[in-house]
């Protein structure tokens, strides 16, 4: 380790660069750049470990954004990308008008970044909601698949002491954002002895979703694609798991007007149903439906989604074209919700559940530096492993 707050010209970086967009495998070279200036209100971080998630995935492909391209729009004068939405670290250096954090400070940080002087937080909304939000290492650069990442103050928490810096690393992304869907969107916020339907139990946001439905009193129940990782969840508190492999209902809506094609969806849907009131023991259907697989399974979500409750929705990893029937929504007055990463006081709650020893960071896989595309390539091919991942980054392997 250099000198505490020594900050070098040069440093490593796993670096993205339009000419190599694709398959992550491909999208990703290490290579030397220039640190980045330290500006007002802004913290550099020594990087310890740094979480994978699958923005990165979407950044290396070059799809649906080019984030370079959208960054160089702006006038931004980077032709590259470094990417990493969350990680742990020690602050390095603090810019003018940094108060909360000192040099020396052991930090995880936070994946979103906002204009705090913006009229419209000013005004009272939650920054999530801001004109000025942006996924920092995805829609901004200098994230942490680098030796020093380049965050706000606010993106900057303490570290739990009773974490290593990889599991500090992977877990705030996926939790936090879990913690918003299920507990942000009231009245729909998990409650003692509600059923939760949690697709991609054993992924990230589904390892973090399951853990914080049972803390809450709720009964998760969740879908995996194999037994192996219906195994994980169970072990995290899932009342029980759902084979998707199961059914083969999935994909988009028929038209309603073919008879014929929307009974056999029907059939599917209800098999679906009937697994979960299995699990349960009881007809009863989930309050809350954690979604983030989207198009091929959205309609069963909004089928299978209680009267008057809620899907919860942050992503679209199947396909951004969700079908529903909306007959659906209307005559059963139920909700679908946007959801989008999580707030300061969201990411200290899910923080505070992690240093209490309550959420388990279900650290999984731990790679070097070097190995941050592959880590992503496993994730883009859904051959990871259950849980999150981190790649040690200045960190010494253990
Ligand atoms: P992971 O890859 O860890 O987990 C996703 C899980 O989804 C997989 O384990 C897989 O489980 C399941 N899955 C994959 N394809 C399908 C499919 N076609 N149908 C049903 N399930 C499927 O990823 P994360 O949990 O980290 O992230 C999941 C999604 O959420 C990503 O698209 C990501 O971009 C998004 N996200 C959004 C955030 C936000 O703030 N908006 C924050 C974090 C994530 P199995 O095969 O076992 O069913």
């Amino acid at each position: 380790m250099p000198p505490l707050g020594e900050v070098p010209a040069r440093m490593h970086a796993s670096v993205i660069r339009p000419e190599r967009y694709g398959p992550p495998s491909q999208g990703f070279a290490m290579e030397v750049v220039d640190v980045p200036a330290v500006g007002r209100g802004q913290v550099l971080v020594y990087v310890m470990a740094a979480g994978i998630n699958y923005n990165n995935v979407w950044a290396s492909l070059g799809y649906p954004y080019d984030v370079v391209a959208g960054r160089r729009k702006k006038g931004e004068p980077e032709d590259f990308h470094i990417g990493g939405s969350e990680g742990s670290g020690i602050v390095w250096a603090v810019g003018d008008g940094v108060t909360s954090v000192r040099v020396g400070d052991e930090v995880t940080l936070s994946g979103c970044t906002w204009d705090e002087t913006a009229e419209d937080i000013r005004l009272g909304a939650d920054p999530m909601t801001s004109v000025t939000q942006k996924a920092w290492g995805y829609e901004t650069n200098y994230g942490t698949f680098a030796q020093y990442a380049l965050v706000k103050d606010f993106q900057c928490h303490p570290k739990p002491k009773n974490l290593s810096w990889e599991e500090a690393a992977c877990f705030l992304l996926t939790g936090a954002t879990a913690y918003r869907q299920l507990c942000g969107w009231p009245p729909h916020t998990v409650e003692p002895g509600d059923p939760v339907l949690i697709w991609g139990g054993a992924g990230g946001l589904g390892s973090m979703a399951i853990q914080i439905t049972r803390i809450r009193g709720g009964i998760p129940v969740a879908v995996v694609s194999d037994d192996e990782r219906g195994k994980h969840c169970l072990e995290l508190g899932a009342e029980g798991f759902i084979n998707r492999n199961d059914f083969d209902h999935w994909g988009r809506l028929p038209d309603t007007s073919d008879g014929a094609a929307m009974a056999k969806w029907m059939k599917g849907a209800r098999a679906f149903g009937n697994r979960f009131w299995e699990i349960l023991g009881e007809r009863r259907a989930p309050r809350i439906v954690l979604e983030h697989s989207g198009q091929n399974t959205i309609p069963t979500s909004m089928y299978l989604c209680d009267t008057a409750g809620m899907v919860v929705i942050c992503g679209g990893t199947s396909g951004y074209n969700g079908d529903l029937d909306l007959r659906f929504l209307w005559m059963r007055q139920k909700r679908l919700q946007g959801s989008h990463f999580a707030n300061i006081r969201q990411c200290r709650q899910v923080i505070e559940l992690a240093a209490s020893g309550k959420l388990d960071p279900c650290l999984s896989w731990t790679g070097d530096f070097a190995d941050t595309g592959r880590a992503h390539q496993l994730m883009y091919e859904n051959r990871h492993p259950s849980g999150n991942m981190a790649v040690r980054v200045n960190a010494a392997a253990a």
